[in-house]
């Protein structure tokens, strides 16, 4: 599947800084060169000095300043490669965007919501729950991670921090790999633990992100257990063709 990179405006943005948050997760700020209007969870395209370019979704809110992407390092990748191991601080980049209909939209402040994603897929997610808190949701929401371990659950410390302060907030991390399973972590699949708390979604609104093969099956059993179609949306994370 050929992803074409997101329309709109393009402009030079610079590298705030790289921050590994894991061995495989990095936190890359950019700070754009002029106004930037973009919802949290939408995505920008990001093209490197040379012009190759990927989509990486927005974890920030306008009012942080900066723009915050969450990078996978994927072996032998160009644009994540080039991102863990060459980017500098005050590099100049590109960006364009921003798009995508991931976000939170007001109207509806009691309405449920479930958010879920694997790996960096938290990226949006983390976007989307902070600025329907910030702007005032009081329907319960509640933000299920999954990693294949516990080293893969990264921004622990800032979702639990959310729970503190929202009590309509919940953060359900869990791994696959069952020894792994302490600490309020629990073991099994995503959709597993989805099931397990909420078996009836009819009413919810659904937000789900990341890897393609998860976020179509999760697709399937929201519906399956009543959520309605137009209530579920979802960022897949096509990796782009090799260039
Ligand atoms: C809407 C959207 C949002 C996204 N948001 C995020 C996000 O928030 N965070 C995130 O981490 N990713 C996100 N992605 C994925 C991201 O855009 C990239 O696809 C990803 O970072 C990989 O890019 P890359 O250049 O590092 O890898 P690429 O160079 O594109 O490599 C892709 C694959 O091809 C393989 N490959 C590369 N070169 C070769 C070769 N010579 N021979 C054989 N195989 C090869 C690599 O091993 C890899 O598996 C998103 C994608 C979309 C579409």
């Amino acid at each position: 599947m050929v992803i074409e990179p997101a329309g709109g405006l393009e402009l030079k943005a610079t590298i705030e800084s790289l921050e590994h948050l894991t061995p495989t997760v990095l936190r890359l700020r950019l700070r754009p060169t002029e106004p930037f209007d973009y919802r949290a969870g939408q995505y920008v395209t990001l093209l490197r000095p040379d012009g190759l370019a990927r989509s990486y979704s927005l974890a920030s809110l306008p009012v942080d300043g900066t723009l915050e992407l969450h990078v996978r390092r994927t072996e032998r990748g160009q644009m994540s490669g080039w991102l863990f191991n060459q980017a500098r601080e005050n590099e100049s980049v590109s960006i364009r965007g921003p798009a995508g209909n991931c976000f939170y939209t007001l109207g509806n402040p009691q309405q449920p919501f479930l958010l879920a994603g694997t790996g960096t897929g938290l990226a949006p997610l983390l976007g989307i729950c902070r600025d329907a808190l910030h702007q005032g949701h009081t329907g319960p929401i509640s933000l299920y991670h999954g990693a294949l371990r516990k080293a893969g659950l990264y921004c622990r410390a800032e979702l639990n921090q959310l729970e503190s302060a929202y009590p309509n907030f919940r953060y359900h991390p869990v791994v696959l790999e069952n020894d792994e399973a302490t600490d309020g972590i629990r073991s099994g699949t995503l959709d597993q633990a989805i099931a397990a708390d909420l078996p009836k979604l009819a009413g919810w609104r659904g937000f789900i992100c990341g890897d393609p093969s998860i976020v179509r099956r999760l697709r399937k059993k929201l519906f399956l257990a009543g959520m309605a179609s137009r209530d579920i949306y979802a960022d897949e994370f096509v990796e782009a063709p090799v260039r």
